[in-house]
């Protein structure tokens, strides 16, 4: 079938699957594109206020400015500093600080990097309450998009921004499957007043080792997006081992019924959560054992991650979770998500031909993305998987054992700014 020539993109009429940052992202781009965009996101609201801290690479900000992703004055804090802590008797309550690694990360709220994208994305454009239920490739080279109400639309491409249990990743790929990696992501927040002090938490990371895991506390812009002194947001998350037999117990909620992959804020039972907390004044020192205990509604997620053989496939093509879905400690999340759409632009831009674009684009993406993949399972395998007594180690000693397990020089990291 000849292909409709749609130079550079233009008049080139999308779908999009999911209006998270991947999918807000790409809508976005595409619309400046000139593309005629329809965006389908299943929650029937908006999802501003339902995130904690995200981190990316600083340099990425400016990028984000400067392509006008975001406002010039969007609110965020930098981490220069990743604390390698261990707690330790003598050390009580702050914990032994075994090394204090170079870093370059932005902290910032999740809402508020999503407002910034959301408000970009055009209404009519934006459907909520609209899942999607299959996609179908047309034997005019189009895709058919069904919702869950029945009704279905053609289009020329679709860009499925559908998060790791990606609906397009199954369609296109049924045999890749998501792999459990052993543990979850425990999660919450605290406001800063609620503690007594915050001087411990000043500028970067805090990064908790104990044995089978670490946690991170770090400070994000709190609610109304505020950076003030006592009104900021203390975001942490602690890696928790739980073996794959009994992950469906962990992630039984309140009401008995066993959740796909998380337990969001307010469903976690009492009893789960007083356990957690109970391991974690074991297990950190008491300052941060502190901030957890007063955490209210905590939360938590399985983690799984996954390569691709592609991104594309036809004229379905995947962005952010949905393609390769990288562990947490790489940073990753969000960044991969801006980057594969961005990249998915500059590709349309640049070919007079849809394929070639897309076939370039995969690739560059597959390539990129997968060994994102590698690189959060090897420091999955640093910081939780075979994570040694820092408390026995300084800083020359903690970097050697870094740098032999996490080879990987990423793009985005630094060899000295791994990110967790
Ligand atoms: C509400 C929310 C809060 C989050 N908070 C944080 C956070 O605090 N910190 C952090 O590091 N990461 C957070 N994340 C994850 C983070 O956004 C992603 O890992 C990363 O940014 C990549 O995003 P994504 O857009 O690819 O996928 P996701 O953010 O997972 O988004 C996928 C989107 O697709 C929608 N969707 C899925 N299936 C369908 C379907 N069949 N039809 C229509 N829509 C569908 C989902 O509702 C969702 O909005 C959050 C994600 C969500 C959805």
């Amino acid at each position: 079938m000849a292909e409709t020539v749609h130079e550079n993109g233009r008049g080139l009429k999308v779908g999009i699957v999911g209006g998270s940052i991947a999918g807000c992202m790409t809508a976005i781009e595409l619309v400046r594109l000139g593309c005629d965009v329809t965006l389908f996101e299943r929650t029937g609201e908006e999802l501003k206020d339902r995130g904690a801290g995200i981190g990316v690479p600083s340099s990425v900000i400016d990028t984000f400015i400067k392509r006008d992703l975001v406002d010039a004055d969007i609110p965020y804090f930098s981490g220069h500093s990743f604390m390698r802590i261990w707690r330790t008797d003598q050390h009580q309550p702050y914990g032994y600080l075994a090394w204090d690694q170079p870093s370059n990360l932005a902290l910032l709220n999740w809402g508020g990097l999503y407002r910034n994208l959301r408000k970009r994305v055009p209404n009519h454009v934006y459907r909520t309450g609209h899942r999607v239920t299959a996609l179908q490739e047309q034997t005019n080279g189009r895709v058919e998009v069904t919702l869950s109400d029945g009704s279905r639309q053609e289009f020329d491409l679709v860009v499925c921004a559908d998060g790791y249990a990606s609906l397009g990743r199954r369609t296109l790929f049924p045999d890749v499957a998501i792999r459990y990696a052993g543990y979850v992501l425990w999660r919450g927040f605290l406001m800063e007043h609620e503690m007594s002090e915050s001087q411990p938490l000043e500028s970067g990371v805090r990064c908790l080792g104990y044995p089978g895991g670490h946690g991170i506390f770090y400070f994000v812009p709190g609610p109304g997006d505020s950076i003030a002194f006592g009104k900021r947001l203390i975001n942490w998350g602690m890696y928790v081992p739980v073996p794959e037999p009994e992950l469906a117990a962990f992630l039984t909620d309140k009401e008995g019924n066993v959740r796909e992959g998380s337990l969001s804020p307010g469903s976690m039972p009492l009893a789960t959560e007083r356990a957690l907390k109970q391991k974690a004044h074991e297990r950190i020192p008491g300052y941060y054992a502190e901030v957890v205990e007063k955490s209210p509604d905590t939360f938590a997620y399985a983690i799984y991650d996954c390569e691709v053989p592609a991104y594309r496939k036809g004229r379905i093509c995947l962005v952010g979770d949905a393609g390769a879905f990288a562990r947490p400690h790489s940073a990753a999340g969000a960044l991969k998500g801006i980057n594969d759409a961005t990249a998915l632009s500059e590709a349309l831009k640049a070919h007079s031909s849809v394929d070639e674009a897309l076939a370039q684009w995969s690739a560059v993406q597959t390539e990129t993305d997968n060994n994102l993949v590698r690189f959060g399972n090897q420091l999955g395998r640093a910081l939780v998987r075979e994570i040694p007594d820092w408390s026995k180690m300084d800083a020359t000693s903690m970097e050697k054992w870094f740098t032999s397990i996490v080879t990987i020089q990423s793009e985005f990291f630094g060899s000295k700014e791994q990110k967790s």
